[in-house]
């Protein structure tokens, strides 16, 4: 497809600028431009037909099935879009005076305590952007609460080897040494290397449950329970919250703090980069340590302060607000049987579709699971030679978006698959007619697969070499 650069033809440019509203100034000339500036010269239909060809070649939850795992691609209704363009919730200035903003403060307020409850937790902040960075947040919490106490041993955060990559990133830019938890044969946390690997240097644990398997560690309690009992304090990923919210807390299984995913769980469209949120939640023993912008209520009125022993802030005044406001109304629509019926669904899908796949596919770990499963297409390479690259890449072929590719680590040639209690099981049935047919393929013809996808506008792209060489900008000298 051609860039605006490339379709620029002169004379083609319209310019329909207001007039100015305030009064015309000279600049300096020497901060004039000397040679004009080089945009692109388009009519407004061919504006506005560029960047419809490029919608239409996105593929988002609204184009179809998008199993991607861990990212939790649910529907994002569209009563949130409506309720976050209301004028009292967009034309506001963080820095307008707090009893003009009032309305938008209980939602902050209301949304916490939701949060709250939902977590198990005491206290709440909304300045994270999105997971990873809540986990940062998180880590300097934990040293902030070991050093109040004078305890400056603690160098060491352990975490399971099936954490999601951002987990050692945020223990390591917090300053920490990751100790590293080998799981057991049946996907779940190894309790012994656990207890052995904790101890006086201990300063915390991160955990996710169900964990990057799709599975319920039912070990939690014990596993919770030794690292308090050495001193260290539990973390908790929330990025999998979806299959358990409503049923079961983070702050009942033993964690001391958690991040959530308000972009995963709580239905804010996401991907491309679009602004999440990442809220963290903690018990009473660490709020005074949160950022600024911690609401208070008092007769009715809200006011923001900052916590005595606050670490700093991570982020401008109180996060992505706009984020927010959808989440409250996504709670608020399903209220609390809802959002327990919505986990449950979550479960029942992927139980569904697993199942089903177990016919033609190699599952990672036994049955049943949580809100999503792990293929393993180790013996498809090894006698077919076909990759967990080649059958992500096929089902584009048939209008799906592939699972997530080659995560979980721990697992050879993984596809992790993740369908959400948003979808039907006739979406779900086609999917798996779909997979099924890769199957024979891969009996079939596995020349075939390596060809595919043949239908999408770029077939394999060099994904390392636009990783490492992007080239972000149209070369106008
Ligand atoms: C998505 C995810 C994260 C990171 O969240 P971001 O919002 O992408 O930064 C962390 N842990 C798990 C398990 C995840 O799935």
């Amino acid at each position: 497809m051609k860039l605006l650069f490339e379709i620029s033809k002169d004379e083609h440019g319209c310019d329909l600028l207001p007039a100015p509203d305030v009064p015309e100034a000279t600049l300096p000339e020497e901060m004039c431009r000397k040679t004009p500036l080089d945009l692109p010269q388009l009519s407004e239909t061919e504006l506005s037909r560029h960047y419809t060809r490029l919608a239409q070649r996105t593929f988002g939850v609204n184009s179809g099935f998008y199993p991607l795992g861990s990212c939790t691609m649910k529907y994002n209704p569209r009563i949130n879009e409506e309720l976050a363009a209301l004028p009292g919730f967009c034309d506001i200035h963080p820095l307008q005076p707090e009893h003009t903003v009032q309305g938008c403060m209980e939602v902050l307020s209301e949304t916490g305590k939701a949060l709250c409850e939902i977590t198990g937790m005491d206290a709440v902040t909304f300045q994270p952007a999105a997971g990873a960075h809540g986990e940062l947040l998180g880590v300097l919490l934990i040293k902030a609460w070991h050093e109040s106490r004078g305890d400056l041993k603690r160098t060491k955060i352990l975490i399971p080897d099936a954490a999601h990559g951002t987990n050692p990133a945020s223990a390591a830019m917090g300053g920490f040494t990751v100790v590293n938890i080998p799981s057991g044969p049946d996907g779940c946390v190894d309790v012994e290397k656990l207890r052995r690997a904790a101890g006086e240097d201990t300063a915390g644990l991160m955990l996710t449950n169900p964990n990057t398997l799709g599975l319920f560690d039912r070990n939690i309690l014990e596993i919770t329970g030794i690292i308090h009992d050495a001193g260290g304090l539990n973390y908790y990923d929330g990025a999998n919250l979806n299959p358990v919210m409503g049923i079961v807390r983070p702050g009942d299984m033993g964690f001391d703090l958690v991040h959530l995913n308000i972009h995963k769980t709580f239905s804010t469209p996401h991907g491309g980069g679009g602004p999440g949120s990442g809220p963290v939640g903690c018990k009473a023993i660490l709020s005074d340590f949160l950022p600024a912008c911690r609401i208070t209520e008092k007769n009715g009125s809200y006011t923001f302060d900052t916590p005595v022993r606050t670490i700093g802030s991570v982020k401008a005044f109180y996060g992505h607000f706009l984020v927010v406001v959808r989440a409250l109304a996504y709670i608020r629509t399903l209220g609390a049987e809802g959002i327990r019926r919505a986990a449950t669904h979550a479960v029942l899908n992927a139980n569904y579709m697993r199942r089903k796949l177990s016919e033609c596919y190699d599952m990672a770990t036994e049955g049943p699971c949580m809100h999503e499963f792990v293929i393993t297409l180790q013996k498809a390479k090894e006698q077919a030679g076909v990759t967990a690259l080649d059958v992500a890449k096929a089902l584009l072929d048939y209008g799906i978006h592939p699972p997530t590719m080659y995560f979980p680590l721990i697992v050879p040639e993984a596809l992790m698959v993740e369908p959400t209690e948003t979808e039907s099981k006739e979406t779900m049935d086609e999917a798996i007619e779909v997979f099924k047919k890769i199957a024979g393929l891969i009996r079939t013809n596995p020349e075939r697969l390596h060809e595919m996808p043949l239908t999408t506008p770029v077939r394999r792209p060099d994904e390392v070499g636009a990783a490492r060489n992007p080239r972000l900008k149209y070369g106008c000298e």
